[in-house]
């Protein structure tokens, strides 16, 4: 490890704010009503939005904070069909016809963000690039392949074995065993991708206001009509219908939602830029990489190739990225020793949310509509379940899915604190480490 570990300009923001600042609107007093009114200003929020507002629906979204300034603006902007669970796993859950029905939707998911970011011009640096997913050990390589020989391609992203021999062709470690290459997983650059949504949706007539905490929701029926009598941190509005977009941020003010999803920690660090040789050594293809360990480790090139981004689940709860980029730094060591002497430039972290069937959840319930709980994946699934819960509002089949017939489930005595997550990670740090 270098003397010292941080550069003399060490931010701990993320990397893509120093080229995309997040939006904070100059404060404006709020609309009395509105037909829409979405709470979370990520990509869920905002993609919902700009489905109401051009269906002639008058759109307000508000944030706590400023624009897509959750996980939305922060994550590592690699872009896949994201469902985890397999189809033999969901089919005993949900039966055969939606277990399909919900795995098409992680394809769909990703053909949507291409056709979209292409059809609306959006300058965010999309890449198909495509993944290597990089066998932490030699049965993870043989999982690898006995998968290469029974996958569905109707149900899941075609992939290519990398034998062990090959793994430099991908990438310069000796750490894997092999691996597969995903070639229609993509990349895009986080902070402009947000920005560009906000500026679509603005276009559109949607209204935003940042700094805006919503406090208190309250049903309204009676001669005034139906809807809901919202506060917020500025104020008092009526909404029609109200959107929940805010993931692994939802706090107390949902309850009901709070106990169904479990907020978990991620986090980034970007290096200081490294040589062209040095970079063209450790990443020679430029692809998204993930590896098989449960634990996952996520990391890139920047757009311009110049630095290494290097992510992953290192804490509980911890939320000051002094203390996570050191472990970041050391798990990115033991990939490529290469950069030990390598310093950090930007650390921090969001929270994601997690569910407990590994699925995100899309529908209505006590009137509020939501989409939620991407699991950690969520760059191309909250885009296109955002657009649907938005088509949803509008009443149009667009914004139907097999995931609105898949219940979302809690467990007893889960109240929004995830006691459980110490034990399963340590389990998980341990299996991680066994070498087989
Ligand atoms: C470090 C990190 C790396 C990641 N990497 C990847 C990746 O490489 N690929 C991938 O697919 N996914 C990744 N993700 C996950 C992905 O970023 C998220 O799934 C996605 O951005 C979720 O978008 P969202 O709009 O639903 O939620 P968010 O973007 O988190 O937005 C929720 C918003 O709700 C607001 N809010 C909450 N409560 C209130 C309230 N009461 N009033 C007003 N506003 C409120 C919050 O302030 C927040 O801005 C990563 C996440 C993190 C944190």
């Amino acid at each position: 490890m270098p003397n010292t570990l941080f550069t003399e300009n060490f931010k701990t923001q993320p990397y893509w704010w120093d080229s995309t600042p997040v939006f904070k609107q100059p404060e404006k007093s709020l609309p009395k009503s509105i037909d829409v009114l979405v709470i979370g200003s990520g990509y869920t929020g905002l993609s919902a939005a700009l489905q109401t507002a051009r269906g002639g629906r008058s759109t307000l979204v508000v944030d706590t904070n400023a624009a897509a300034s959750g996980c939305s603006s922060r994550n590592g902007g690699q872009v896949s069909n994201s469902l985890k669970p397999d189809y033999e796993n969901l089919r005993k859950r949900v039966g055969e016809s939606i277990a399909k029905g919900v795995l098409k939707e992680g394809l769909n998911a990703l053909k949507y963000m291409d056709q979209f970011i292409h059809d609306e011009e959006i300058d965010c640096d999309w890449t198909r690039c495509g993944r290597f997913v990089g066998a932490h050990n030699r049965r993870e390589f043989e999982r690898l392949s006995e998968k290469s020989r029974y996958t569905d391609n109707e149900l899941s992203l075609p992939f290519r074995l990398v034998q062990p021999h090959e793994t430099r062709t991908e990438i310069g470690t000796e750490f894997y065993h092999g691996g597969c290459v995903y070639p229609d997983i993509g990349s895009l650059h986080p902070g402009k991708y947000s920005s560009e949504l906000l500026r679509l949706a603005l276009q559109a007539g949607v209204q935003f206001q940042s700094g805006c905490e919503v406090t208190r929701i309250d049903r309204q029926n009676d001669a005034q009509g139906k809807g809901f009598v919202v506060n917020t941190r500025r104020g008092q509005l009526v909404a029609r219908d109200i959107i929940v977009a805010t993931n692994g941020y939802t706090g107390k003010l949902f309850p009901g939602f709070k106990r169904r999803v479990i907020p978990i920690g991620s986090y980034l660090i970007a290096t200081e830029p490294l040589s062209a040789e040095l970079m063209q050594e450790l990443l020679p293809t430029r692809r998204m990489i993930i590896d098989t360990r449960k634990m996952v480790y996520y990391y890139r090139a920047c757009p311009q190739g110049k630095r290494i981004l290097f992510g992953g689940r290192v804490a509980i709860s911890e939320t000051d990225p002094v203390n996570s980029a050191p472990k970041l730094h050391k798990s990115m060591c033991q990939i490529f020793p290469q950069l030990g002497d390598t310093r950090i430039s930007h650390s921090w972290m969001g929270f994601v949310a997690y569910t407990f069937d590994d699925m995100p959840h899309i529908g209505k319930t006590d009137g509020l509509y939501y989409s939620m709980g991407y699991c950690g994946s969520g760059v191309s699934l909250s885009s296109y379940f955002g657009m649907k819960i938005g088509q949803q509002v509008l009443g149009n089949e667009q914004g139907d899915t097999p995931l609105s017939n898949v219940s979302f489930q809690t467990r007893p005595y889960y109240t929004g604190k995830p006691w459980f997550l110490a034990p399963s990670m340590l389990y998980y740090r341990l299996r991680d480490r066994i070498p087989v």
